[in-house]
């Protein structure tokens, strides 16, 4: 291999000083693999001591080269300087390859946390629509003023049985999975299943995350049935064809 040009070492330099300008610098202390695909990742560090979290921020992950990747903290210890995400890994993107290779004291840099959506602000009864993308987000529910009561969970899964293992090892209760179908059947049902709750639990706000395309059907969906606009909280996560949205 040849030796990197002056170029490339200033270059090197000057990402790593800026890097640590506007990041956080944390440690991994734990790694739960708590089902197929998903890992329960816990950063560690001074930095991350002394933050205000809003249940629902995000905070982006430096994986090198100016390659950022984007997670949902699940919790956030602000006295202990620690955090939670939960990983769905899945396919050989960046993000997929940075949670599964991780090891307990790698290093890694994050901005964040920083606004995404604001689960503080969720009035009750609710629905939070999402997928494998969304756990942590669901997770974070409890950490609001209302807590996680009021709010059901509608979810478009892989597999179910994958999903409710992760679920259950994160502590979230009570939600609805659907397993996804080629050509997005499976949100005829999904859809029938929301439209129930509307009819039944007076349902007052809506939080919308995952896949884009989804996202858009069941806002759609949840605006016809009376839900205003202003109540209704929208984050697409991820969309296929393209990497690193955000
Ligand atoms: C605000 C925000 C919060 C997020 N929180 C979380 C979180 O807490 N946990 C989490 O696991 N992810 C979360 N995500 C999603 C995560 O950032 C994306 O899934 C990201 O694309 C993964 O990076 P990657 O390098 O593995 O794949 P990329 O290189 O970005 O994508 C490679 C390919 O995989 C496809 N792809 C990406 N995500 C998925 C998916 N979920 N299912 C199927 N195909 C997919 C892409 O469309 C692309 O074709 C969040 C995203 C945002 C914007």
């Amino acid at each position: 291999m040849s030796e990197p040009s002056q170029t490339s070492r200033t270059f090197g330099r000057l990402e790593g000083a800026l890097s640590k300008l506007f990041t956080k610098a944390a440690a991994v202390a734990a790694l739960v693999d708590v089902a197929e695909g998903f890992r329960l990742v816990t950063l560690a560090g001074k930095a991350l001591g002394g933050v205000e979290w809003v249940p629902g921020q995000k905070v982006q992950g430096m994986l090198g080269g100016w390659v950022q990747r984007t997670y949902t903290p699940l919790a956030w210890d602000a006295a202990a300087g620690s955090m939670q995400l939960l990983a769905y890994v899945h396919g050989e993107g960046p993000g997929a390859a940075w949670a599964r290779e991780l090891r307990v004291g790698d290093t890694c840099a994050l901005f964040g946390p920083r606004g995404s959506l604001d689960l503080n602000a969720v009035a009750r009864p609710a629905v939070l629509f999402g997928d494998e993308t969304s756990f942590g987000l669901a997770r974070a529910l409890r950490f609001t003023p209302a807590g996680a009561q009021g709010v059901h969970l509608v979810l478009e899964v892989t597999s179910a049985a994958g999903a409710a293992a992760a679920l259950d090892a994160i502590g979230v209760a009570g939600a609805h999975l659907v397993e996804r179908r080629p050509e997005d059947v499976h949100l005829g049902e999904v859809q029938e299943y929301t439209a129930h709750l509307l009819q039944t639990r007076s349902i007052e706000a809506g939080v919308l995350s995952g896949k884009a395309t989804s996202i858009q059907r069941m806002s759609k969906q949840l605006r016809q049935l009376g839900v205003p606009r202003s109540r209704l909280q929208t984050k697409a996560y991820w969309a296929p064809g393209k990497t690193g949205l955000d």
